[in-house]
């Protein structure tokens, strides 16, 4: 991309993203209702709401045929969020956006490297953010980044950001800014990561690799897909548990994982479950995210995992199936 607004976290680059919009109350943004809570907040902190969509099964990525269906007077944004490192189907979604008129912001924090028909996730849309906390794939301790080729945008990013300073007259304040810096320390680390940014995304394929022959064939073990389309950097190397087929849900194989010293974590839970939002989205369904919450998890995925290690996991995963 042109450019890239280096940022204090990957939510407020997010929110700064949005920022740039001018979104007023009532506003509506789209987003995957199975997403990390940052999506939904920055949404909420313009002011505006959050309108959902599910996922689709395969590549556990926004149902694009729901998207539409959710559009209305008062929708501005599309945020697609390229979940577990895997990316959405974004041509369909930017004609679609075309059509309505719409900006597409991606969420692109879990996914630094990732392809979409040969082209890298951040510069599909309009904008992107991303962040590089410290279990993402690139990260700075605490960063992000807002990325994109209009400079307008980028140009009033850059401002806002500042505590948005007048050009004319310093001190002078003619929009609510923020302070979303980085600051140089983060930044020097950041240009190293970057460096490493192609070492990092082979590790995590050779493992997703790894871990996708060792786990072919357990009955009741669904590994992750990776489109025709796409280069999954698989930031998570997330599984389903069928109970039935494997002999045991979910949350029992992750105990049985933990008492053999591997940590793991669930998948996310959906928004229109969560306390702070459930209200808004009373009665709606997301059957999709609402069935990989239940029996989703992530085995280990960092870049440094080596082949034992995914033998050892793996190895426990086959030991007690079915
Ligand atoms: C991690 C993450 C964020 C937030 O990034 P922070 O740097 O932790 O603020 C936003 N969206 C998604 C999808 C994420 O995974």
């Amino acid at each position: 991309m042109k450019y890239g607004i280096a940022c204090a976290n990957g939510t407020v680059a997010m929110h700064l993203a949005m920022a740039t919009l001018g979104l007023e109350p009532g506003d509506e943004v789209i987003i995957p209702t199975f997403t990390m809570i940052a999506t939904a907040n920055a949404v909420t902190y313009c002011g505006a709401k959050p309108v959902l969509v599910d996922m689709e099964p395969e590549y556990w990525q926004m149902d694009l045929n729901q998207v539409e269906d959710k559009i209305t007077p008062r929708t501005k944004a599309i945020v697609p969020v390229h979940i577990y490192g895997h990316p959405t189907d974004m041509d369909p979604l930017m004609a679609l956006a075309e059509k309505h008129g719409l900006t597409v912001i991606e969420d692109a924090a879990e996914a630094h490297g990732a392809e979409y028909k040969g082209r890298r996730t951040g510069g599909l849309g309009h904008a992107a953010g991303f962040s590089f906390y410290g279990n993402k794939i690139i990260t700075t301790g605490e960063g992000g980044m807002v990325t994109t080729n209009d400079r307008e945008l980028a140009r009033l990013a850059w401002n806002l950001r500042d505590h948005a300073f007048s050009h004319e007259r310093h001190f002078w304040h003619k929009f609510v800014g923020f302070n979303y810096r980085m600051t140089n320390l983060q930044a020097a680390v950041g240009l190293a990561q970057v460096e490493q940014l192609d070492t990092f995304v082979a590790a995590r394929r050779r493992n997703a690799l790894e871990y996708n022959c060792r786990l072919h064939g357990v009955p009741g073990i669904r590994t992750p897909a990776e489109a025709p389309w796409a280069k999954n950097v698989y930031w998570m190397y997330g599984i389903l548990v069928d109970e039935k087929e494997y002999g045991m849900n979910r949350d029992a194989l992750r105990r049985v994982l933990a008492d053999h010293g591997v940590e793991t974590r669930n998948f996310f839970i959906p928004m229109h479950t969560q306390p702070i939002y459930w209200k808004q989205y009373y009665g709606e369904r997301y059957p999709v995210a609402e069935d990989l919450c239940k029996r989703g998890f992530y085995l280990p995925s960092a870049s440094s995992l080596t082949l034992e290690e995914i033998e050892y996991v793996t190895d426990v995963i086959r030991s007690v199936a079915r």
